[in-house]
């Protein structure tokens, strides 16, 4: 086994760590304070072509892998996790379009994400359905050749900006099997009926969109529906297995940012007449910050790589996900706690990584449920 970077993703590695610390220091304080999404920071990430990187060529993308992708969002989120999501997340949602659409889908959707002409979405948590994704309710009803839907989806990342985004919906309401009753259908946003509404006073990544979507009889070609009808669930199942991974990546980049601020702080402020890093209590906070990030590296090169070899191993992915997660959330708390008052502070740069990283153990399935998911791929259904 191969643990060692090629030359070319050590240079994407390069490429992505000077962009993000020639480019992001430029937005990334307006955007947390004023919870506005960095366009121009996109678009320049679409033009250096950072953005959709695991995009086929023959959709418009250069066709690498989902760890070049994976790599570029951790040099991304360890200079800020705001920024890295807003210029990556663009394309949340062309995972599925290229595992399930057809040609004339990927044509359609995929290239204007690589160029920057166009961001995505993907519409799956609802008010009263988040855990629970079998238990979304938003209804697509044919209508001669369109479907005619109708629901609300909560959450959605670039919901007030996205020109289409991938809806779950149920197509198949009669299906006993509760799994089987979901579609994914790609709604355009400027179409009668779709609303977008902002959320705002978030914690953390608040450079990035969230919005809570209605959808009043928006009426959608049923050339939209992307893959089979009654298959939405597992399409997102796979997605995630996808996207997930990505997460890791997003984990691994917070906390290797706040431990190289801790890693400084304990180097430059003296107490008792001693830097911070003599006494051995902040050695060993180091030591076990440095060691999980390693962990989660390692786990997350290795759920890609699988990936990248046609291998979506869940039960990998779901480990991967809660671990990284909490590593990052780990991390960053031992990271402000290591600069005390100073970590208190917005100036020192390390708040913003506390308030960040929370996120990672929430979306894209909350750390219990890649539990679940482990103990029963281990254990089976025991209840
Ligand atoms: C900033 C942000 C961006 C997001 N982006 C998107 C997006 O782009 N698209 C999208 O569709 N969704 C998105 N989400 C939604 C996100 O995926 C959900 O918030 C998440 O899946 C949890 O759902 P919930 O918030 O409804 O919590 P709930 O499902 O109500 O869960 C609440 C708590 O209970 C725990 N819990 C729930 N069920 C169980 C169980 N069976 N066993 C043990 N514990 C359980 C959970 O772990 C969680 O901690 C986003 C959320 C946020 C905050």
């Amino acid at each position: 086994m191969d643990f060692a970077l090629t030359d070319e993703q050590k240079d994407i590695v390069a490429a992505a760590r000077e962009f993000a610390e020639g480019e992001f220091p430029n937005y990334m304080e307006e955007s947390d304070e004023n919870e506005v999404f960095p366009k121009a920071l996109w678009k320049k990430g679409c033009e250096l072509g950072f953005v959709g990187v695991f995009i086929k060529e023959e959709y418009g993308g250069p066709g690498l892998g989902y760890l070049e992708d994976a790599l570029i969002s951790e040099e991304f989120w360890r200079v800020d996790p705001g920024c890295g999501l807003s210029v990556l997340a663009a394309t949340f949602g062309a995972q599925l379009v290229q595992l399930f659409g057809s040609e004339e889908q990927k044509k359609r959707y995929l290239a204007p994400l690589v160029e920057g002409k166009a961001i995505m979405g993907s519409g799956i948590t609802e008010p009263d359905a988040g855990s629970d994704v079998a238990g979304a309710a938003t209804t697509a009803v044919l209508d001669g050749d369109d479907y005619i839907i109708n629901g609300n989806k909560m959450f959605i990342t670039n919901g007030s900006i996205a020109d289409y985004v991938n809806i779950l919906c149920v197509t198949n309401p009669e299906e006993k099997n509760r799994h089987r009753r979901h579609s994914v259908i790609v709604v355009e946003t400027d179409r009668e009926g779709f609303e977008a509404n902002k959320l705002k006073g978030k914690l953390g990544i608040r450079a990035s969109d969230t919005a809570e979507l209605t959808l009043s009889n928006v009426r959608v070609p049923k050339e939209n529906l992307i893959g089979t009808p009654g298959n939405g669930f597992k399409q997102f199942m796979e997605f995630f297995n996808v996207t997930r991974v990505h997460v890791c990546a997003q984990a691994v980049g917070a906390a290797q940012g706040a431990l190289e601020k801790a890693i400084a702080h304990v180097k430059s402020r003296k107490q008792f007449g001693q830097y911070l890093g003599a006494f051995q209590a902040n050695q060993f906070k180091i030591a076990e910050m440095a060691t999980r990030i390693e962990a989660c590296r390692t786990l997350y090169w290795r759920a890609a790589w699988l990936l990248d070899n046609g291998i979506q191993d869940h039960r990998l992915v779901a480990m991967a996900k809660w671990f990284c997660g909490e590593t990052a959330v780990y991390v960053a708390n031992e990271s402000l706690q290591i600069h005390g008052g100073y970590g208190y502070l917005r100036e020192y740069g390390v708040e913003k990584y506390y308030r960040d990283a929370k996120i990672l153990e929430i979306y894209e399935g909350a750390k219990e449920i890649e539990k679940i998911v482990v103990a029963r791929a281990i254990l089976g259904r025991m209840g």
